[in-house]
């Protein structure tokens, strides 16, 4: 694609090189009110998410705590009852057509790691059975060969097989966590939503989750979609980048060019925060202005305009179409259209 390429709202074709490619993905919540409890309004917390996902990488996605990163992973794996709008193709098919039961199949192959692996896990089943029940449910490894294929996966996530009849109150956060690990792999998926995977742990134990994730993915060739609001670890495992402001995708490009160059005004705010472990080097801090405007009732333009340094008067009322700026570095910004 040329440069400064407007990305094009046509209906998405399969590419084999991506296991998953979104278009314009949109999920909107009503808000109810009135005597009869009618619609009044709508909370737009995926508002326009556009990227492809190649197999056996990492994409982080990026941006302040309620941006919709959550609800982007969980409307992807259609967990969150019937998108807005949008494609989300999956190995090419279209997820939110699928029949209930190749929708049971699907779930096998796209699984999720929560960000609270306490609350995530039973505390009435033993470990074992944790990570085993949705193996029995979906039939995927015979009777007899069933507690050796828990004891290999609980290996394979550095977690003791003789460990399985303990309850998820006996272990560690980072243990647990390991457990959540395991139950995602024990249905052997291709593609993973890590959602805050590791901010609940001690950042000792952060290290080890994370080269585990690695370790898992170079072993199974998994594809992460790894949700994080912590920008140093999403530069560390992910391959690919995506920002988000008040549900959009405002940028998406490779990891080295996101952190080396990035192009748009919020993601340069975003990043001017990250840490520098040297205290001879001044930061220099984009500090923004005014707070996040509700998402139940968005800046009309560019959403981002009431917040933006370099607004204009046409961001007040244009939106900016998603534009590719060097190859495969893309966003969403008047600045660089081709009429700035
Ligand atoms: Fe800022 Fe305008 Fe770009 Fe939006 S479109 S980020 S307001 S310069």
């Amino acid at each position: 694609m040329s440069d400064n390429a407007v990305v094009k709202d046509e209906a998405l074709e399969y590419d084999p090189q991506y296991i998953l490619q979104v278009k314009n993905l949109k999920k909107y919540f009503p808000i109810k009110g009135g005597m009869i409890s009618h619609t009044i309004g709508q909370v737009k917390a995926v508002d326009g998410v556009t990227f492809n996902l190649k197999r056996g990488t990492t994409m982080g996605l990026v941006g302040e705590s309620g941006c919709g990163k959550t609800t982007a992973g969980r409307t992807i794996l259609r967990l969150s009852g019937e998108k807005t709008g949008g494609q989300v193709l999956f190995n090419g098919k279209e997820v939110y057509d699928l029949s209930p039961k190749e929708m049971r199949e699907l779930r096998t192959k796209m699984q999720i790691i929560f960000q609270d692996p306490f609350s995530s896990l039973s505390p009435r089943l033993p470990v074992g059975e944790i990570i085993g029940e949705a193996v029995r449910e979906h039939n995927l490894v015979p009777k007899e060969q069933f507690d050796d294929y828990i004891d290999q996966i609980m290996d394979n996530c550095g977690l003791q097989p003789f460990h399985k009849d303990r309850y998820p109150h006996e272990f560690s956060g980072g243990q647990r966590q390991r457990i959540c690990i395991a139950r995602a792999l024990a249905l052997n998926p291709e593609f993973v939503v890590c959602d805050e995977p590791v901010s609940a742990l001690d950042v000792s134990i952060q290290a080890q989750i994370i080269n585990l994730l690695k370790e898992l993915q170079e072993k199974y060739n998994l594809t992460y979609l790894f949700i994080s609001h912590d920008l140093s670890v999403v530069e560390h495992i992910s391959d690919t980048v995506g920002v988000m402001y008040l549900g959009s995708l405002v940028e998406y490009g490779e990891t080295a060019d996101i952190f080396r160059n990035p192009l748009h005004p919020y993601t340069k705010a975003l990043f001017s925060a990250i840490p520098v472990p040297d205290p001879t080097v001044k930061m220099d801090r984009i500090v923004l202005e005014g707070s996040i405007p509700s998402p139940a009732n968005p800046p009309k333009g560019c959403k981002f305009h009431t917040r933006c340094p370099n607004c204009t008067d046409r961001c007040k009322t244009e939106v900016p179409q998603q534009r590719e700026i060097e190859p495969g570095h893309y966003v969403v910004c008047h600045l660089y259209s081709d009429e700035a």
